[in-house]
């Protein structure tokens, strides 16, 4: 049967979109907070490179302002009230360990302290010089085993240059932030690839080799550039502990919550209209056909064709629960289409086959109206090549006409044109018999409620015997629906109405099923009514 409470998606889908939902947010949030947090310690080191570069710089610039200054003294030579100039200021400046006297081959004459000859003697060579901007200025590595020596000369004249010993080590000793210092290495280079000092961190005998990430900050004035090493994992984990907790649980929270209302939404049944849509488009709505039958004869002699929406999952849904709906929303006309299209091209074989053999559709009054159906009609019974005179339009007495006027003309069009138009649902409408003076159909239907009180209520046989008699004045034909019993038969035989259809001779059938049916009913031996021999009900 109709599997009409059929909600929303499977309980195993919910649950992984659920558990989807939340691991996404949750994973989303941890991501872009570790995004967030890894810029900031990105920025935060590269300020500090930049910062630590800029020291060295002030220290070179004290070196040569130092020189500078001591060039205008004029005190340069090596008697001792020069060299005590020369120790006062070295003693006053931060990083000047020294400062030496060179001659015009560069050799040394004196220096301020005493081991500054030893130095300089020992590993002073004037042609690694690395020049700098300003072109009085030129660097020297002095001591090439990362000690932090480094020399800046200032060319005084041709004879004379004055030299600065500076110990740049200091400058980089403790500068990383606690959480990174044993996971960082800085360097102070000169001239892009002499050591000049290197912070260097303890090894870590468990530690994978590292990645690294590098920061290198040169200088534009000075042939010096800082670098660092930072390792990676451990970049991305400082300043992380703080937040991460709330990112957490708050993502958590969002992920639950909105997963939750997931549920909710996956929970709630699709809209109507969506499905009649959807199904529209997948050729879910499908003619059945109910036999009618001659009465007197019992012979089957056509059938009405009654829609069914024939679900994905195999359930069956009956008409009153989509066909107003259907109505409302203009949906009622592709549907009829379809329904009339896909009857005629099962059962065009029959119908040439037996010419007498007539096909029953429901027509709504709107779609009677519109425009087009009229020559939609016509194209469609063309293109099955059958006759005309074998369709039947039935049109319901239960909703007023808009305008009945334009009803009557097109049924009178219609009839011309070789249809034969039934009066659906006679007697049961606003306009109580009046319609069936007006409209002028072939076919009187006799409602399945006067057929129900059969039998149990002479009212209504005289009703029945009143349409038969009123059908015959006006030439029309008879069809009683909703047989259900041998008795109503009966009785229906002895009023004189021509024709009938009820479960009591076959519920509604998929085509097949009806064809195999109507075939049975050829058959001498086959008489009706056949329900009883096990048709299956639809
Ligand atoms: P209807 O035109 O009055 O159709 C007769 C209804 O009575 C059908 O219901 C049929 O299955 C049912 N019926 C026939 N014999 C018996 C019986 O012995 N006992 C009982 N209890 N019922 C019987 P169904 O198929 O549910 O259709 C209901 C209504 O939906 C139809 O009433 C018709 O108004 C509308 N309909 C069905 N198919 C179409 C269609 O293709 N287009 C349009 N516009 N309306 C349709
Ligand atoms: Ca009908
Ligand atoms: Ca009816």
């Amino acid at each position: 049967m109709t599997n009409w409470g059929r909600f929303g998606k499977s309980i195993w889908v919910r649950l992984a979109v659920f558990a989807f939902i939340v691991l996404a947010v949750t994973g989303v949030a941890r991501l872009t907070y570790a995004g967030i947090v890894w810029n900031n310690n990105i920025r935060l080191i590269s300020e500090l490179n930049r910062t630590t570069l800029n020291r060295a710089e002030v220290a070179v610039d004290y070196a040569v302002d130092t020189l500078a200054d001591l060039q205008l003294t004029g005190l340069i030579s090596c008697d001792e009230a020069a060299l005590d100039e020369i120790r006062r200021i070295s003693f006053l400046r931060g990083s000047i360990k020294d400062i030496q006297v060179l001659n015009a081959e560069h050799g040394l004459l004196c220096a301020g302290a005493p081991i500054g000859r030893e130095l300089g003697a020992t590993n002073f060579n004037f042609s690694d010089a690395y020049p700098a901007k300003d072109d009085h200025i030129y660097f020297h590595d002095i001591t090439r085993n990362n000690s932090g020596i480094l020399g800046v000369a200032r060319h005084v004249n041709a004879d004379t240059t004055l030299l600065a010993v500076l110990n740049l080590d200091s400058l980089l000793f403790g500068i990383f932030p606690e959480a990174v210092q044993d996971h960082a290495r800085a360097d102070l280079v000169m001239g892009g690839d002499v050591e000049v000092a290197s912070q260097i961190p303890p090894a870590d005998p468990d530690e994978q080799t590292p990645t690294l990430k590098e920061f290198r900050a040169v200088s534009d004035r000075y042939p010096l550039e800082v670098v660092f090493f930072v390792d990676e994992e451990v970049l991305g984990n400082w300043n992380r502990d703080g937040a991460q907790k709330y990112v957490d649980d708050f993502s958590l929270v969002l992920g639950l919550l909105l997963g939750w209302m997931a549920l909710i939404k996956l929970a709630q049944p699709k809209s109507l209209l969506r499905r009649v849509r959807e199904g529209l488009r997948r050729r879910e709505f499908v003619p059945f056909m109910q036999p009618t039958f001659d009465i007197a004869g019992r012979g089957i002699v056509g059938c009405e064709v009654l829609i069914r929406w024939v679900q994905a999952d195999g359930s069956v849904v009956q008409p009153f629960r989509f066909i107003p709906f259907a109505e409302d929303n203009g949906l009622i006309v592709p549907m009829t289409r379809m329904v009339m299209r896909e009857a005629l091209m099962q059962l065009k074989g029959q119908m040439k086959a037996d010419k007498a053999f007539k096909v029953a559709f429901n027509v709504v009054p709107c779609d009677l109206l519109s425009d087009r159906f009229e020559q939609e009609l016509v194209e469609i019974v063309s293109s099955a090549g059958v006759s005309r005179s074998q369709i039947v339009i039935e049109i319901t007495e239960r909703q007023e006409f808009a305008d009945q006027n334009k009803a009557i003309a097109i049924i009178s069009r219609l009839r011309e044109l070789g249809f034969r138009v039934a009066l659906d649902d006679t007697g049961v409408g606003h306009n109580g018999l009046s319609n069936v003076h007006l409209l002028g159909a072939d076919i009187i239907k006799i409602d399945k409620i006067f057929i129900d009180r059969i039998g149990l209520d002479v009212s209504a046989t005289t009703i029945v015997q009143m349409l038969v008699r009123l059908a015959r004045e006006m030439d029309m034909g008879t069809v009683a629906e909703g047989i259900e019993t041998e008795e109503q038969l009966e009785i229906l035989a002895e009023c004189g109405v021509d024709e009938g259809q009820g479960y009591l001779v076959s519920h509604p059938l998929p085509a097949d099923a009806f064809l195999t049916l109507v075939a049975r009913n050829r058959q001498d031996d086959e008489k009706l009514p056949l329900n009883k021999t096990g048709m299956a009900a639809a």
